[in-house]
């Protein structure tokens, strides 16, 4: 994970070697439950059956490559996050990870409120009856277009970018006649990612408002001073795929610090912080992710204590996962086409998707791991690149992982932990067909993304 992007951090120590790999797995056939949604399992025949359904099945029916969704979990991991937090936090879905109608409806149903950042995210949440008080509004250079949109709708927060946008949601909310409720975002110096983080005093950065230079400060005084804006509080994001909850505490205690500067200067207490997402996930059976539980009770006991320690009242926590929600429910079936074996290096197998699919091997160097799935093999392992149909050397959907070495074409694989982030980024290149998204439950199957068609191409180019 973004390895590179981080030459210096307290925990570098731990970072693996570039082009590292673990060893096979014992038996390839045993299918990892840290990496897999959970109604995944073997049937008698060998074959992975996902909510009860067998792969070949699906593959039959809805096509490859294609993404499944395993509804139960996703509801199960939604209805955890929200226990673990309680009444007195609140749990906000990162929409960009996945977002569609269904899944607003599985949010609802299992009480979770929703983070968008665009119009398109914002129209989905609010065709599928999302209410609008429970959608919070992000991003760092929202149009004025949109910020019209989200106050005219009602959001219940929109988190403040920039200077700039301070002062276009007050105009916008003052038209309306209405008090927007807002949040500020603040950069607070630290970066984390998986095992390490860096904290500084500066953040070279585009989101947020800089806590260095009091900056947050000053955003806070123009805030309270705008009559058009109900400043609820501060909100903090510092990065992705993290294990260790060190940068969330070094986070909270300078969000809190600033809240006690706000209480000094203004005399008011701000009554909720946001700590925003990040949270990690296993996509190798290297990964060792946090339950919602544990991260509930650190981050509750951080801000507790920070808070004592300045003499504020707790403000009401927020947080926003989106990877640590949908990101292990889902997994990308594949039909494998050609086998290149280079001797001496590994073998390439190509699948009849690739990074139109899932971008992050190319755009972040992510790990993740692979299986046979359409039957067992007692073969030896061998050393494979998964790699997609692209026209670019970087399509590559599996940098490292052992299949078994009869693997053949029309065999089908599947990617595991790629729910989020996944098919929101999927691109057209090369007019690639973005696959459908079909959720399964309880032994049904359903569409809640079909898939591109050449139609859908044609349709977009108006000749
Ligand atoms: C991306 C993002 C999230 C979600 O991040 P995950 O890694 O998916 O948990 C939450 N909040 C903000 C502000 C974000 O930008």
């Amino acid at each position: 994970m973004s390895r590179s992007a981080h030459p210096a951090g307290p925990r570098h120590a731990d970072v693996l070697p570039e082009g590292h790999y673990s060893a096979p797995a014992a038996d390839l056939n045993v299918l990892d439950e840290k990496v897999w949604s959970r109604t995944v399992t073997r049937d008698a025949d060998g074959a992975l059956t996902v909510g009860g359904i067998a792969v070949a099945r699906l593959a039959e029916q809805f096509g490859t490559p294609a993404y499944f969704l395993d509804e139960s979990d996703f509801r199960a991991r939604c209805r955890a996050w929200a226990d673990a937090f309680g009444p007195d936090a609140d749990v906000f879905y990162a929409g960009k990870a996945f977002l569609s109608r269904a899944v607003v409806r599985w949010l609802q149903e299992e009480g979770l409120n929703l983070d968008v950042c665009s119009g398109g995210e914002l129209t989905t949440a609010l065709d599928a009856g999302m209410p609008a008080e429970r959608i919070a509004f992000h991003g760092n250079n929202k149009t004025v277009a949109e910020i019209e949109r989200a106050v005219e709708a009602g959001v219940g927060r929109i988190v403040l970018d920039s200077f700039q946008e301070i002062v276009r949601v007050a105009h916008t909310a003052q038209r309306h006649g209405v008090r927007q409720r807002v949040q500020i975002r603040v950069t607070v110096g630290v970066e984390a990612h998986t095992h390490e983080f860096i904290a500084t005093a500066h953040e070279d950065q585009k989101f947020g408002i800089a806590l260095a230079d009091g900056q947050a400060a000053e955003a806070v005084r123009r805030a309270l001073s705008l009559d058009g804006l109900e400043l609820i509080g501060v909100h903090s994001h510092i990065g992705s795929q993290i294990f260790d909850m060190a940068g969330f505490e070094v986070s909270a205690r300078r969000v809190v610090q600033l809240l006690a500067e706000i209480r000094d200067e203004h005399g008011v207490e701000l009554p909720e912080i946001d700590l925003g997402g990040g949270l990690g996930i296993a996509y190798t059976s290297d990964d060792d992710p946090r339950e919602p539980h544990e991260i509930a009770k650190a981050l509750s006991d951080i801000v507790t204590r920070e808070c004592e320690a300045a003499g504020l009242r707790t403000p009401r926590i927020s947080v926003e996962p989106g990877r640590a929600i949908v990101g292990p429910t889902a997994f990308t079936l594949y039909e494998v086409g050609t086998i290149k074996p280079l001797e001496g290096l590994r073998t390439y197998v190509s699948v009849d998707g690739g990074m139109s699919d899932n971008i992050r091997t190319a755009l972040y160097d992510a790990e993740y791991s692979v299986a046979l799935v359409s039957r067992t093999s007692d073969a030896e392992p061998m050393l494979v690149r998964v790699v997609g149909k692209h026209c670019e050397s970087g399509d590559i959907v599996v940098k490292d992982a052992f299949l078994p070495a009869d693997l053949a074409p029309g065999d089908l694989i599947a990617v595991p932990a790629t729910g989020a982030y996944c098919r929101s980024m999927a691109s057209n290149y090369n007019h690639a067909l973005r696959p459908p998204v079909v959720a399964v439950r309880d032994g049904e199957a359903r569409v809640i993304v079909r898939r591109e068609t050449e139609e859908d191409l044609l349709r977009l180019d108006v000749g």
